[in-house]
């Protein structure tokens, strides 16, 4: 086997790593590169292998980082096929479509205001995006399937979104497991993250390699307080979160609140067409959750729906918000503050000291995010200089991404036979402990990838 690691390597996101066996090609993830416009734009256009050299490839979830540049590898000629869970195959329907809308709006934009500049091509087209959906097979969890000459695949629920899996790749003299992105015990919605079994390697996420988690059991007692804050003052809560995983957690969780009336009963909307799109993929995929979702179900409750929250599709109604007075809760994507309708919430009540930001996950370099979880007073938004007067606070008990200490239990069943550990999708400043860890709890060798690197295993 022979790996060459491609996309975060050293940094969080354009997770993209390849894998060459008995003279086949296959991809681990094909995500897109998130963080400065500019930088991340010229990062996603340079594709690092020719796509019609790629034999298939291996999707451990549906995330955007993970998966937001199959369209573009159809687009460059790729025709094999993209083995994902079934619920991540709905996932990337309504994901992959969104972002190619996106991509479609952000050009023609730069045309409309740079007339008879060079034109804008966008990365890729919602007709990319179609033309990849076909391609996906969708596979379940501890079912082995072959994937090429000699190469079996095997897929283990990752806890960390909806349809998330780790996989175990084995040519019947090596196997190698790719983590992809490891969540939590306890989140919301998901099972646990489950135990692999022995392996030889293991490519693992290191996002939260450098740190400790606060217990998730505090999530809901932190969301109420904030909320009992913000409306105390007669502000708005405004909550930038992904829509995927993270937006349908917090519905569950304001869900949770009502039913035991620890909710000011002010109205609750979640502003975003994907996010409605996913949450009809959720409902879809009940296979996938925890005992805790299934008994809601079971009880003939919805656990995405409840009085006063409404899900808003339409543009004009997502505007008609600025208008409503008195305090109100808008969970909008999108979570690190990039794009979407969250920028034009943050614009209308990000200087006022009323209200508060909630932000609910990883921001990386370089986004809004980041800027506000760090404290910054000046930012801009849409290019518009803004104060931030609001308050700025964090719920990272939500993360979906296990800290150190459950990486490190994590890998444990597998550190019997293991050689080696390459640590991915993380800053360095995350990696480098996490690799250090490792050494000194299991003695084995955990090298921090870089981009370019190649490794014959
Ligand atoms: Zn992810």
């Amino acid at each position: 086997m022979k790996l060459t690691f491609a996309g975060a390597a050293g940094t969080v996101t354009g997770s993209m790593h390849q894998l060459e066996v008995d003279g086949k090609r296959y991809l681990l993830d094909c995500g897109m590169f998130q963080g400065r416009r500019k930088e991340a734009e010229q990062r996603n256009r340079w594709f690092p292998f020719p796509a019609p050299s790629i034999d298939a490839v291996v999707l451990s979830h549906a995330h955007i980082d993970h998966s937001g540049r199959l369209p573009l590898l159809t687009k460059n000629g790729f025709r094999g096929p993209i083995y994902a869970t079934s619920a991540t195959v709905d996932l990337c329907n309504a994901m992959l479509l969104d972002t190619a809308h996106i991509l479609e709006s952000d050009a023609d934009f730069v045309n409309r205001r740079h007339p008879g500049e060079e034109v804008a091509e966008p990365l890729y087209s919602k007709l990319d995006a179609e033309e990849t959906m076909p391609l996906f097979q969708p596979v379940r969890y501890r079912i082995p399937v072959n994937i090429g000459n000699s190469l079996v695949m095997e897929s283990y629920d990752a806890g960390h979104v909806l349809g998330s899996a780790s996989v175990v790749l084995t040519d019947g003299k090596t196997r190698l497991a790719y983590s992809g992105d490891v969540g939590r015990p306890g989140l919301p919605i998901i099972r646990d993250p489950e135990a692999l079994p022995p392996v030889d390697y293991l490519i693992m996420e290191s996002t939260y390699g450098g740190r400790k988690h606060p217990q998730e059991n505090e999530a809901v007692g932190k969301l109420e307080s904030v909320m009992k804050d913000t409306i105390g003052r007669g502000g708005r809560l405004i909550v930038p979160a992904f829509a995927v995983g993270r937006t349908q957690q917090l519905v569950l969780l304001l869900h949770h609140l009502m039913n035991e009336n620890r909710l000011p009963s002010v109205p609750i909307f979640v502003d975003s067409p994907l996010a409605v799109n996913v949450t009809e993929v959720f409902r879809a995929h009940p296979e996938c959750f925890d005992t805790e979702t299934y008994t809601y179900l079971q009880n003939g409750e919805d656990p995405f729906g409840f009085k006063r929250l409404t899900y808003i599709r339409d543009a004009r109604e997502s505007k008609q918000l600025n208008d409503i007075q008195g305090p109100f809760i808008v969970i909008s994507p999108s979570g690190m503050c990039e794009t979407g309708r969250v920028l034009h919430h943050l614009r209308h009540n990000v200087g006022n000291p009323k209200n508060t930001v909630l932000l609910t996950g990883y921001q990386a370099e370089n986004t809004l995010g980041r800027k506000l979880k760090d404290g910054m007073k000046n930012v801009r938004i849409f290019g518009i200089p803004m104060e931030v007067r609001a308050v700025v606070e964090s719920l990272d008990e939500l993360s979906g991404h296990a800290d150190s200490g459950e990486l490190l239990d994590w890998m444990r069943p597998m550190t019997p036979t293991l050689k080696r550990v390459f640590l991915v999708h993380g800053e360095p400043v995350s990696s480098r402990p996490l690799a250090e860890a490792i050494h000194a709890r299991y003695g084995i060798e955990a090298v921090v990838a870089e981009p370019g690197q190649v490794y014959e295993i």
